[in-house]
Parts: structure tokens; sequence; C-alpha cells
């Protein structure tokens, strides 16, 4: 399993964000995360990565524990956040040359190239993060994901603001990705867990109220559209 998480929350003083959340995740699938705003899925994802500390619980990334062996669970996972933060005023290779080096990677400047051709960033990739459009950021918020060859990537509203084009690039790219890594992907968008997820976990105020494969709930549900067994879950 590369993902395990037991019973793990997260309280800002008496709001439970994620009130003891238990779920697994497989290698070559990938997991949709659901709940409306403010459920707790940024906070789970955050704490997976490393960069909230959980109230209590436990987490394993590829059998080592998110706290005690925090610096090892970096290596082994790739993160985009939500509203990817990145450096406008660098150079797409500049910034990915400075993300490689926090992972002391050999062979550098094959594995830019090999990741910008991978996420499609090609035609632009000798400008400034910050003269590019979003659904471009968005591929180098991916290239500084995957850079490390992770076996898990824990994705945060990818698709977020791109335009029907754009979508579809970056769907098929995860998909791509899922093929040999564990993917966990936070999204509001109904059809996108149709089109690209294999499981998935609806989240509703810091619970998990619904864990499934997608065929799985959708069978337990007379084949409803996703939208409405979303609903069903979260009202
Ligand atoms: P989601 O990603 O599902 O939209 P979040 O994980 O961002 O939800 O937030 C879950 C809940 O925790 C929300 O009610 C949010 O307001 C609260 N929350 C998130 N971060 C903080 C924080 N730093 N301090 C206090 N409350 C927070």
């Amino acid at each position: 399993m590369s993902i395990s998480v037991r019973n793990l929350s997260k309280h800002y003083d008496k709001q439970k964000a994620v009130d003891s959340i238990s779920f697994e995740a497989k290698p070559g699938r990938i997991l949709g995360f659901l709940g409306p705003n403010g459920a707790g899925k940024s906070t789970t994802m955050r704490m997976l990565t490393g960069y909230l500390k959980p109230t209590s619980g436990e987490a394993e990334i590829v059998s080592k524990n998110i706290i005690t062996h925090a610096l090892e669970v970096k290596n082994h996972i790739g993160y985009l956040p939500e509203n990817t933060p990145l450096y406008t005023d660098m150079y797409v290779k500049e910034f990915l040359s400075f993300v490689g080096q926090t992972y002391q990677l050999k062979n550098l400047s094959k594995r830019i190239a090999e990741v910008i051709e991978l996420v499609g960033l090609t035609p632009e990739q000798h400008k400034k993060i910050g003269m590019l459009s979003k659904g471009y950021r968005q591929r180098v918020g991916l290239a500084q994901a995957i850079i490390h060859n992770p076996d898990v990537l824990i994705l945060d509203e990818p698709t977020s603001g791109l335009d029907p084009n754009q979508l579809v690039d970056i769907r098929a790219l995860i998909t791509e990705l899922g093929r040999n890594k564990t993917v966990i992907i936070s999204t509001h968008i109904m059809q996108e867990v149709e089109a690209i997820c294999d499981d998935i976990i609806i989240i509703n105020k810091g619970k998990i109220v619904a864990s499934d494969s997608l065929m799985g709930i959708k069978k337990a549900n007379n084949d409803s559209p996703l939208e409405d067994i979303f609903r069903k879950f979260t009202v």
C-alpha cells in the first residue's frame, strides 16, 4: 500500500477540520478526493505532504511514517498545492533546476529536459514563469511535482481555472502519470472524476462519508450521475 492513513485528525481550536479519517491508496490507481469547500481536503493533503502537523492519528507513505520519517517521505511525494505558488520572476528551467537541486538529483539538466517534454512545456520552456498562461503555469507546477520521480502524487485541484483544451491535456497527463504511481487528486468537477479516477473518497465536515471504487459507488447508487451521489453524501 502506498498511502495508509489511520484516524488522522487536524483541529483548529474547537473546529475539527479533519476528524479521524482512515483510508488507503494503491499504486497504479487514481484516487479522487471529493468534498464541498471547507470539507478538509487541502488540510488532509497538507498533512500527508508534511506541511501541516496532524493533531492526532497516523499516516504512512510507502511504509514510512509521515512524522518520524518526514524527510524520506518528502522524497517519495510530489505535491501540487492549490494555487501553485511559483516564483514568477524565475525562468522555467531555472525554477526546475532550483527544485531539482533541493532533491540533490543527478544528471539534472537531462531530467529537466525530460520533464519539460513530459508535461508539454517545450514551446514555453525559455520563458519566465510570470509570462506563462494559467495552463502552462500548471504544467510547471506538475513538472516540479514529478521531477524527482516520486511514487506518490498529491494534486490539489490541478485543473482549476484551466480552459477546456488545457483541461483535456492536463487530465491526459495525470492519467498517464497514474499508470505507475499512486495519485490522489482533489477536484470539484465530477466529469473529471468520471474521466480519470479509479477510486473515490467523499469527505464532508472533516469526516469520510463514502469510500469506494468509482464503479462500486455508481453501482451501489443505481448508476445515478456522480453529481447526485455527491449531493446525497454531502447535504
Ligand atoms: P477544503 O480543501 O476541503 O476546501 P480545507 O482543508 O481548506 O477544506 O479547510 C477545512 C476547514 O478548516 C475549513 O473550515 C477551513 O476554514 C478550516 N481551516 C483551514 N486552514 C485553517 C487555519 N490555518 N486556521 C483555522 N482554520 C482553518
